[in-house]
């Protein structure tokens, strides 16, 4: 059965997009299968893989009100291993519509249940926001991964949006694990990056991914060719770091990934993963 990991943070622009596509492209380059899905209505993940919808085609929008079936939805990328829900502007209007409907918290859930037994991974990206789509992402995951922009209010909002996981914990979703805080727009010569990672690390504890995702101005160009930092610029720093992340991510779920880290497996700026052709 495969995991359900929800990319989350109700603050806006601190990574959550960039961090749904390239993790689940390097975890795709990993040889898993992947599934991503664009729970935002800006859209960006889809786009950031190359995936436009043409008028009148359906979205997750659609699978999440039981007007489609995953069949109509899903659709292939670049990586044979990796496939994506694209969303549509409708989905911002689910927050209201859904309002009166029983279970509307479930319905994310329920809608991407019999899609567990066809990927390993399916990932989501969350839109800013505490509401019912964020919600539903967190009702469907089994785990939640969030971004943290090194930046000076970088901690504003945590304690708020890791209030919420309690309480889902406490009231609706006992299951729901925090998997942990990741640093974004790292950057090592900045005294700053370095006293956010030790207020994230002193907040999330040994739930802080080790490897930081450095602030690297190809992370940000790559969206706009609708591709992935693998496709774009393989060999960069930021493309070298989800790789990294993406194998203590597998690492962490008890997967030998001996065979792809060095020494320096901690360190993401000293890893350079080979991506052949
Ligand atoms: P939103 O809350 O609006 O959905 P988000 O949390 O999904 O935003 P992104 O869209 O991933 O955040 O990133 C915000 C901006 O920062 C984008 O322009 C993106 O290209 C840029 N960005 C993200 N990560 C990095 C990075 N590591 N280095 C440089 N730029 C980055
Ligand atoms: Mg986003």
């Amino acid at each position: 059965m495969g995991e359900i990991v929800a990319i989350a943070n109700q603050k806006g622009g601190v990574g959550k997009t960039t961090t749904a596509i390239n993790l689940a492209y390097a975890l795709a380059h990993l040889d898993q299968e992947v599934l991503l899905v664009d729970f935002d209505p800006q859209g960006n993940a889809g786009s950031g893989l190359g995936v436009f919808l043409e008028d009148g085609e359906k979205s997750v929008y659609h699978l999440l009100t039981k007007n489609a079936s995953f069949e109509e939805v899903i659709r292939q990328t670049s990586n044979e291993m990796l496939d994506v829900i694209p969303t549509c502007k409708h989905l911002a209007g689910a927050e209201v519509e859904l309002v009166n409907i029983r279970g509307r918290e479930n319905m994310l859930k329920e809608a991407l249940a019999p899609l567990r037994k066809m990927y390993k991974y399916i990932i989501i990206d969350c839109p800013p926001s505490l509401g019912l789509l964020t919600l539903n992402a967190l009702m469907a995951a089994d785990s939640v991964i969030t971004p943290v922009q090194c930046e000076y209010y970088a901690m504003a909002g945590l304690a708020q949006f890791m209030g919420t996981i309690e309480k889902i914990n406490k009231f609706l979703h006992p299951n729901l694990k925090m998997d942990g805080g990741l640093l974004t727009m790292f950057d090592t010569r900045m005294n700053l990056s370095r006293e956010v990672r030790s207020q994230v690390s002193n907040y999330f504890g040994e739930k802080v991914y080790k490897t930081p995702i450095p602030r690297n101005i190809r992370l940000a160009e790559a969206p706009s060719f609708g591709q992935s930092i693998f496709d774009y610029e393989p060999s960069c720093r930021g493309a070298n770091a989800y790789i990294q992340l993406a194998i203590e991510f597998m690492a962490r779920r008890g997967a030998n990934m001996e065979e792809f880290v060095g020494e320096n497996a901690a360190n993401a700026e000293s890893f350079n993963y080979d991506f052949g052709g």
